[in-house]
């Protein structure tokens, strides 16, 4: 009997949706993460009872590092001082290898201080960036007992710059009085760091 020709076979399931471009994505293996604390230099970004943005961005930037070189996981970060670095030289560094990750950490600021909690945000019709924003934020409502605001798309130009899978955390809101001060210890950046890679290595573990 003559076998029907492969991409007859495929046909259905391409018009099911099953195996249509992008439309399954559970994970993806990564070899490097590349870590870019938010703002820097000329740009303090959000202030908020006596904290700087740049400042808190960098420290969690150094204690994921630290926590994914433990795991054998490579790092790159966009900047190790208090320097400006443009967006478009942010994204470049994760275009060096394919299998990369680039993970944009900021702190929120609102006009309406009672606004407070996490978010993730992706870019949009980035289903592997949906999928890594996923894991990360559902991370972060676990240990951490401040409001989930959940993961979104959003156009973001760092995120569209770059080549690879990137997402970019929103930590907590600097202009909230009880959030500004989780925000500002030592144990509360250590949970999100912990949540953060946690989430990451979720992610790369559904992709094996
Ligand atoms: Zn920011």
């Amino acid at each position: 009997m003559r076998w029907p020709s492969p991409s007859l076979l495929l046909f259905p399931l391409l018009a099911s949706g099953w195996l249509a471009a992008g439309s399954v994505v559970a994970g993806e293996i990564f070899h490097k993460v590349v870590i870019d604390p938010g703002h820097g230099g000329k740009d303090p970004g959000s202030i908020g009872f006596d904290l700087v943005e740049k400042e808190l961005t960098l420290d969690l930037a150094k204690r994921i590092e630290k926590l994914l070189v433990g795991k054998g996981i490579g790092v790159e970060l966009t900047r190790r001082a208090d320097v400006y670095v443009e967006l478009a030289d942010r994204a470049a560094v994760s275009a060096d290898s394919p299998f990369t990750i680039l993970l944009s950490l900021h702190f929120n600021a609102h006009a309406d201080r009672s606004i407070s909690g996490t978010e993730t945000l992706y870019w949009p019709g980035s289903e592997s960036g949906r999928e890594l924003a996923s894991y990360i934020q559902s991370e972060l409502g676990r240990r951490l007992v401040t409001r989930n605001r959940g993961f979104r798309p959003e156009r973001l130009k760092v995120l569209e710059l770059a080549p690879v899978t990137g997402v970019l955390v929103e930590c907590g809101f600097l202009t909230n009085r009880w959030e500004s001060q989780r925000c500002g210890a030592d144990w509360f950046r250590q949970i999100v760091a912990e949540e953060i890679v946690q989430g990451l290595l979720r992610y790369r573990d559904a992709g094996e």
